[in-house]
């Protein structure tokens, strides 16, 4: 399988569903998205903005995923998403044997 294809997969099972303009990663950062042109008081906000560490702006709409009630930020820089994916993806040996070994109720249906 692709690096795409899993990609996809893993946002499509830890994903929120939901999509904004901006939001609150929980490593602190708050992303903006900078081509949402829909809100007026968006624009005007971005333009008070500056990237710093607690601010980083994307070119998409902001979107969540959820770590066991923590929500990150896709893309954001702190990169929790891509670094659970890698580790899901170059670990997925160790994960299987872990959750197996932990009898983890999911393992039951590997
Ligand atoms: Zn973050």
């Amino acid at each position: 399988m692709r690096t795409k294809d899993k990609r996809f997969l893993f946002f499509k099972r830890f994903s929120t569903g939901s999509q904004g303009a901006f939001g609150d990663c929980a490593c602190g950062v708050t992303n903006y998205d900078t081509t949402n042109k829909w809100d007026d008081d968006h624009e005007a906000h971005l333009k008070t903005l500056s990237e710093s560490d607690r601010v980083h702006f994307q070119s998409n709409s902001i979107e969540f995923i959820d770590i066991d009630g923590a929500l990150f930020v896709v893309g954001c820089k702190c990169k929790t998403d891509e670094t659970i994916l890698s580790l899901l993806i170059e670990h997925r040996d160790q994960v299987i044997r872990f959750l197996k070994d932990t009898q983890d109720l999911a393992a039951t249906n590997l």
